[in-house]
């Protein structure tokens, strides 16, 4: 098992199996590459108080302040959460998120390259 006490850690995409290095300026709590969560938190991202552990669709993403946001739904639970998107998380995903509200997304298990947006 993960270290769950860990609230900034590198890990392995349950979903899509990549592997998923530190965030630099927030605490990362889905895969940038396919952009799903496991359910860890309770009520605040990175409280790591849950224990249900399912994983975490992105299911929806809205802006809020100027920044984006992704709503994560728990397959097990069926929780949703809100997290602010990383700066590296693929912008393709959300894209494809928000032209599809019927939560179809694509299959990330198959090969894409991951966009890597340089500032
Ligand atoms: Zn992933
Ligand atoms: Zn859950």
């Amino acid at each position: 098992m993960k270290d769950k006490n860990s609230t900034n850690s590198s890990f392995h995409c349950a979903n899509c199996g990549r592997f998923v290095s530190l965030a630099a300026k927030t605490v990362r709590n889905h895969c940038p590459h396919c952009l799903w969560s496991l359910h860890v938190d309770s009520e605040v991202p990175g409280d790591r108080n849950s224990n249900c552990g399912g994983k975490m669709e992105p299911v929806a993403i809205f802006q809020k302040h100027g920044k984006w946001v992704v709503v994560h739904r728990c397959e097990k639970c069926g929780k949703e959460i809100q997290n602010k998107c990383a700066q590296d998380d693929n912008f393709e995903m959300f894209l494809n998120i928000s032209k599809n509200p019927s939560n179809q997304i694509p299959n990330p298990n198959l090969s894409f390259a991951p966009l890597r947006r340089t500032r």
